[in-house]
């Protein structure tokens, strides 16, 4: 060997392709609909939160994240000792894999899964082992028929991101039982906050009954701190301290705590962002549909839209057109749907200026 060569799988991994980040044109306005961000910041009681942090930049943080897992506790009827804060979910998706997956194993997830699931599978050395979907819907049966004696885990995203679509609670207890109990089964609740639907759960229950499952969150969705990066999750003692062994000792910033402490205790600030989500949701949906469009019906704070395959009105045309207007949405080619568009709920101002150029392009020649 002449040079290093990293471990077996990562160079197997296809680099993550953010949502693009608007390139912006003089004098025009630019609407940022491609990363599933909160179209109304934090609450204002975070920024003051993080604001205030800076008076204490020199000291390492308390490495517990106790007032962040305290505060959590509050809000969800947890025990804070079985919460596990990281910077963002994507570094807690990244532990788990790490704590559970070794070279030879096998991990699940669906055909239009979060993309950071097969990069954290592929990482350690594990196979990724991809399940088919159902109407762009994770299919209980399906995962369940690719466990073998080398599964040690099953991502599952509930709402599913790009898909917007979820499983009910009684189907996610199905595929638990289904599973041998050796499986860690990784509930990814990153748009619970968002859904409206009486057999929906986030799955408190089952981690709370299980020594095998596991539910993460974020602060970056209907909270919009994903600049602090900070997420956590909810496990078995088992699990948590497993993950407690391995992360970072200082894994997460004292600004990133103090401000998500506070923003998940301003519930008023979350009803409103729901409310407001809810309502454009339902419209974008039905309006875009009326345009022709197809529309998979979204439980999270964005939808997927499909395109035409030809004549001018495919997802590479309409991404364009939108984009000279100054509407950045985001295309799906690495999530295997190169036909569609997923766009975040935004403002009225950007839901409107996104229908009107959506009938735009629909009705040019
Ligand atoms: C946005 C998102 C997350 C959040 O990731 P962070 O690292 O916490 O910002 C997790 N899972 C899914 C499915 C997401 O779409």
């Amino acid at each position: 060997m002449s040079r290093p060569v990293p471990n077996p799988g990562i160079l197997d991994i296809a680099p993550y392709t953010p949502g693009k980040s608007p390139v912006p044109v003089p004098g025009q306005k630019v609407f940022k609909l491609s990363a599933n961000e909160t179209p109304f910041g934090p609450s204002p009681r975070a920024r003051e939160a993080f604001a205030a942090s800076a008076a204490h930049l020199e000291d390492y943080p308390e490495g517990s994240a106790r007032v962040l897992r305290d505060a959590i506790g509050r809000a969800y009827g947890l025990d804070p000792d079985r919460i596990v804060c990281g910077a963002g979910s994507d570094e807690i998706l990244n532990l788990l894999a790490h704590a559970y997956l070794q070279p030879g194993d096998e991990a699940i997830s669906t055909t239009h899964g979060f993309l950071v699931y097969p990069i954290a599978t592929l990482a350690n050395g594990a196979k990724n082992v991809v399940a088919p979907e159902t109407d762009f819907t994770a299919d209980v049966d399906a995962i369940l028929a690719r466990v073998t004696p080398r599964t040690r885990l099953v991502w599952l995203a509930n709402p599913n991101n790009p898909t917007g679509t979820y499983l009910p609670f009684d189907e996610v207890k199905r595929l638990r039982a289904g599973l041998p109990a050796h499986v860690v089964l990784v509930l990814d609740a990153a748009y619970s906050d968002f859904v409206s639907r009486n057999d929906y759960e986030i799955g408190i229950e089952l981690v709370a009954t299980t020594e095998n499952t596991v539910m993460t969150h974020t602060f970056s969705k209907i909270h919009g701190l994903a600049a602090l990066r900070i997420g956590w999750m909810f496990g078995p003692a088992n699990i948590v301290d497993a993950i407690n062994r391995i992360r970072g000792p200082f894994n997460v910033s004292t600004p990133a705590m103090v401000a998500a402490a506070a923003a998940i205790a301003d519930a008023d600030h979350v009803r409103m962002s729901r409310e407001h989500n809810e309502k454009w949701r339902d419209w974008m949906t039905d309006e875009l549909t009326r345009l022709g469009l197809t529309v998979t019906p979204s439980v999270g704070n964005f939808i997927l839209i499909h395109f035409p395959t030809t004549g001018g009105k495919t997802s590479a045309d309409a991404d364009a057109f939108l984009t000279q207007r100054g509407l950045v949405l985001r295309a799906l080619n690495n999530y295997g749907l190169p036909h569609a568009l997923r766009m975040t709920i935004g403002t009225e101002e950007a839901n409107v200026l996104v229908r009107d150029a959506l009938r735009d392009f629909m009705a040019r020649p």
